[in-house]
């Protein structure tokens, strides 16, 4: 499987050059960032802290070689750019960028109508589990179990509640049958008054290097239930994209998501 980066020099993106080079059977070949970036030219395994892998850091897509698939950790922006590459060339693409407006989200899908694509708010393993354990839990716990999700991370993050809080409160609201846009509350200031039955309330920290928590809550007058997941090193993430591409390789075009690559199928 021969494999691009794009971002390669950003967090998540020297880690996808880590465990792209750390699986077998997989090739990293070409690594791209945002024009003009002060790190173009520098080679991507030393980026990573792997030592040289003979692959520079480009600004310019046509300098990119064929692949098989590219895996995005970006922006939106640059996400879209990377599609559209993705779209003229029959690759296939694992999408780990979050924080797309609608419109953007519309755009994404259709550019890549034609491609095999994996996308997920979250590669991990364990937070894919979770998920699936919130839908199990919500259709259990009715809505007198009041449900909350917290979710903590570093203070770089731009976008809120993380696109893996959403997917929690998703898969919460599937459980209950409701449309999360419906049941979520997104803030709570001044005078809320009582909180409503059936809401759905996210509460977001951020600081320091927290890579990334998340908790969902049920709680009654007499119990409280929390599925919680703690991830600690950002690896995981570049684990389960690697997972992902793999898995895409197999498949035929459509829009897939962790759930499918782990056949979970919340
Ligand atoms: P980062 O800022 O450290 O890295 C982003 C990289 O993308 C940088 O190198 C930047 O130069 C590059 N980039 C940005 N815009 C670009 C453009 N227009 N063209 C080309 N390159 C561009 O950020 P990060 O912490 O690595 O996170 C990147 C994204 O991945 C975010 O959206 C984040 O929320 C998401 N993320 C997803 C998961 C997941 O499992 N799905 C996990 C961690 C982070």
């Amino acid at each position: 499987m021969r494999v691009i980066i794009s971002g390669a020099s950003g967090r998540m993106g020297r880690m996808l050059v880590k465990a792209t080079d750390a699986l077998e059977g997989a090739e990293l070949v070409g690594a791209c960032d945002r024009v003009g970036a002060s790190l173009i030219g520098a080679d991507a395994g030393n980026l990573a802290g792997i030592g040289a892998l003979g692959v520079s850091l480009t600004d310019d897509l046509n300098d990119l070689p064929e692949a098989d698939v590219l895996i995005d950790f970006t922006s939106p922006e640059g996400c879209l750019e990377h599609a559209a590459f993705v779209a003229g060339r029959g690759m296939a693409m694992v999408i780990g960028t979050t924080g797309f407006d609608p419109e953007q989200m519309a755009t994404l899908k259709r550019t890549l109508a034609d491609s095999p694509v994996v996308m997920a708010a979250n590669y991990s393993v364990g937070v894919n589990l979770a998920l699936n354990l919130i839908q199990q839990a919500a259709q259990v716990l009715a809505a007198d179990y009041d449900a909350e999700i917290f979710e903590a991370h570093h203070k770089h993050k731009v976008d809120a509640p993380s696109g893996t809080a959403l997917a929690m409160g998703r898969a919460l609201a599937a459980g209950r049958n409701v449309d999360l846009m419906d049941a979520a509350v997104f803030s709570r200031e001044g005078i809320t008054g009582a909180r409503e039955e059936g809401k759905i309330g996210f509460s977001v920290v951020r600081g320091g290097n927290i890579v990334g928590e998340h908790k969902a809550m049920f709680i009654s007058d007499e119990e409280r239930i929390e599925i919680n997941h703690v991830a600690s090193d950002r690896l995981v993430f570049a684990k389960g994209a690697l997972r992902a591409a793999d898995w895409l390789s197999q498949q035929k075009q459509g829009w897939y998501d962790m759930q499918d690559v782990l056949g979970l199928n919340v």
